[in-house]
């Protein structure tokens, strides 16, 4: 999924999970598209075959598979334990990450257990303009929701 959607699904979810979150604004961006990060040395390596094909699974470093979720998971986890980060704080990045990596898990073509195993699956079987037009939707209504709660 593009970032807009990641920064626009985590806004939208945050917002009616915890209430006013306008204040952590700048937070859930950072948050939710951070892990997309990864795809820049892709991008600079392969930047014709992404305007055909988009992000494949190979575009992805082992935190943006199940592995990094579980790093990050317990990095949290040992920050929020010994108080080093506010609960509100990390239950909003916690979900922030978790929207971004289910997402991306339900949407894309992922390695879930990459770098131990290269297989690859996807759990929506979805053609690519189908994809397209879902994302392209699911964006402009997750946008206009983000518009009329940030207001
Ligand atoms: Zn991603």
């Amino acid at each position: 999924m593009n970032l807009l959607f990641h920064f626009f699904s985590a806004y939208s979810v945050c917002y009616f999970a915890f209430g006013g979150v306008r204040e952590h604004i700048l937070l859930i961006f950072i948050v939710s598209i951070f892990i997309d990060l990864d795809h820049i040395p892709h991008i600079l390596k392969a930047r014709q075959q992404i305007l055909g094909d988009g992000f494949g699974s190979a575009s992805r470093t082992f935190l943006h598979e199940l592995l990094g979720l579980s790093l990050l998971s317990a990095a949290l986890c040992f920050l929020l334990s010994f108080s080093l980060l506010p609960a509100k704080i990390a239950e909003i990045v916690a979900l922030s990450l978790g929207l971004h990596f289910g997402f991306d898990f339900l949407f894309g073509k992922t390695r879930p257990f990459y770098p131990f195993s290269r297989e690859e699956i996807s759990l929506i079987k979805v053609s690519k303009k189908q994809k397209a037009y879902l994302e392209f939707i699911l964006t402009v209504v997750l946008g206009v929701v983000f518009w009329i709660t940030v207001a």
